[in-house]
């Protein structure tokens, strides 16, 4: 590489929301945060995160659940 023109890559550690912590490399040289990660992103898990949020849905569900049902 020529010197003089690139950034320092150093070796940073990146810290989820959920915990984990994982080690990579940036030229940002100082620890990243992150939101969310392969370990806890609901694509990886499988699991749905957000469901029904504050019972929105069951609200929705109370309100509106009686359109097509038949009386
Ligand atoms: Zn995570």
């Amino acid at each position: 590489m020529k010197p003089e023109i690139h950034p320092t890559y150093e070796a940073v550690t990146a810290t989820c929301s959920c915990g984990a912590v994982i080690e990579t490399r940036s030229t940002l040289c100082k620890p990243l945060s992150l939101d969310v990660c392969s370990l806890c992103h609901p694509f990886y898990t499988g699991k749905q995160k957000v469901l029904d949020t504050g019972g929105r849905v069951q609200k929705f569900a109370d309100r509106f659940g009686m359109f097509g049902a038949k009386k």
